[in-house]
């Protein structure tokens, strides 16, 4: 029972973002791929806010962190000094009848899951993605599509620590794509072969590293509750001693409670000094810190907080979206979905509604709106009932509906509706921007 009424929550969310233009299916249209996904207007919003939220805690709040943008095609040897071309690989094994490809370590009995088939040797198939630098396609020009931001940061470390002038204890924190040739892509999108990551590679004296660690987990699950998600569906999960990954020392996950189960949503791992030995070895660089106050020379060791930006995005959707049956209104009787987004992280922070086309009201409303999108993405709209408007942006997460009514005519005032407890304030026209910007917070 709970498990289809959670499969039908899914089913819900995925076609209310479809409907409201957060996410697409990619290539739709040529029967799309199923393993990546597009989003639309809301979706890109929505999705924009979750990284700003994530620099502005991470990087402008910081002293101790600076930013950097890698390219996602590197040289080939990083692959080999990160151990990804050694070991990032899942044993698969091909079915003989009906030529489906699974998992080895997901076949009970070692026959096909779909037609019981014989299945071949187990082989081992590499998850990131191949392609050739240069017009000529031979194995010399082999370049791989990243399947982590993380080593841009690391082959840049000495980089980033010269012209930074900073000094262990910091961090690098980076944003952009990465992509695996995953073998069970699915859930929406939680499990992609295209997706987002947010890293930060904190950088330590090494017998800081435990410290750090522990920090570091707890700012990261912080940074979740602060931006709304409910406590009781997240929870710290730290791996056992045999699932820790070879580099590891320490991991922990922050899972959230999918509808589809709990999930990991970012993992923060104590990788000591690994990666910078290793490209320190693979390079022939130096890549070790001398410390001119304690007059030692060091490899850093790395906390890695390594999170997914679709999957905290898939979260926040999740956790924010509210299905109320026979609606919110005392005469409602249809189902009304209300989106109840952190107003840091709604793709639109007010829409401004005139109560109807006459009187002045659109002239006034368009001007309040060009006033307020100066400072934050704002929806004008004049068309249908106004409780039919309200329950559209409702559905898209936007935090406060200004009304212009006929007394705004009279007084300048206009009415703020909270999306949330449905309360009307009425605020002078001028307050506006001093009013959202409170309730909104300091991103945009
Ligand atoms: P999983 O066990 O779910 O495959 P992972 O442990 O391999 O994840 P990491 O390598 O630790 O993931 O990557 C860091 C983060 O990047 C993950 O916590 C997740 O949020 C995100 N991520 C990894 N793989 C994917 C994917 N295929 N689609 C979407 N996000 C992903």
């Amino acid at each position: 029972m709970e498990d289809q009424a959670n499969q039908q929550r899914m089913e819900s969310i995925v076609s209310l973002c479809k409907r409201r233009g957060f996410i697409f299916p990619s290539s739709e249209i040529y029967g799309g791929t199923g393993s990546v996904w597009d989003y639309g207007p809301l979706g890109v919003l929505l999705k924009n806010n979750v990284k700003a939220a994530w620099q502005h805690t991470n990087l402008q709040l910081r002293d101790d962190m600076v930013g950097m943008d890698a390219a996602i095609l590197m040289h080939p040897r990083v692959w080999e000094a990160s151990g990804h071309l050694e070991v990032f690989a899942d044993p698969l094994v091909d079915c003989k009848q009906c030529r489906q490809r699974f998992r080895a370590d997901a076949l009970a009995e070692g026959r096909c899951p779909e037609c019981g088939g014989e299945v071949t040797e187990a082989r081992s198939f590499n998850l990131m993605f191949k392609t050739f630098m240069g017009p000529v396609e031979d194995t010399a020009s082999i370049v791989y599509l990243r399947p982590e931001t993380a080593q841009g940061m690391f082959v840049n470390f000495k980089n980033v620590l010269q012209s930074s002038r900073k000094q262990p204890p910091f961090g690098i924190a980076q944003v952009g794509k990465a992509f695996r040739n995953e073998i069970t892509p699915g859930n929406f999108t939680f499990r992609t072969r295209e997706f987002e990551q947010f890293e930060i590679e904190y950088f330590v004296p090494p017998d800081q590293g435990e410290q750090w660690f522990d920090y570091w987990v707890d700012q990261r699950l912080q940074w979740y509750y602060d931006l709304g998600l409910q406590r009781e569906h997240l929870r710290l999960r730290a791996h056992e001693q045999l699932e820790l990954a070879h580099y590891s020392q320490a991991t922990t996950d922050i899972e959230y409670q999918f509808p589809f189960g709990w999930s990991e949503l970012e993992g923060i791992a104590h990788r000591g000094d690994w990666d910078l030995r290793r490209h320190q070895e693979y390079s022939g660089r130096d890549l070790t810190y001398f410390d001119e106050q304690t007059r030692q020379r060091y490899l850093p060791h790395v906390i890695e907080p390594s999170g997914g930006v679709d999957r905290a995005t898939l979260a926040f959707l999740v956790d924010a979206y509210q299905e109320v049956a026979g609606g919110r209104g005392a005469a409602g009787a249809e189902k009304e979905v209300v989106l109840r987004l952190h107003p840091r992280l709604a793709p639109i922070k007010a829409a401004v509604l005139p109560l109807v086309r006459k009187d002045g009201m659109p002239a006034r409303g368009e001007a309040i709106c060009q006033r307020l999108r100066q400072s934050w993405m704002v929806d004008y709209d004049e068309g249908g009932s106004i409780g039919r408007r309200y329950r559209r942006q409702d559905e898209a997460g936007t935090p406060f509906c200004i009304t212009i009514d006929s007394q705004t005519l009279q007084d300048d005032t206009v009415t703020v509706r909270d999306r949330d407890t449905m309360q009307q304030e009425r605020v002078p026209q001028a307050e506006l921007e001093v009013y959202l910007a409170e309730k909104i917070g300091p991103c945009r």
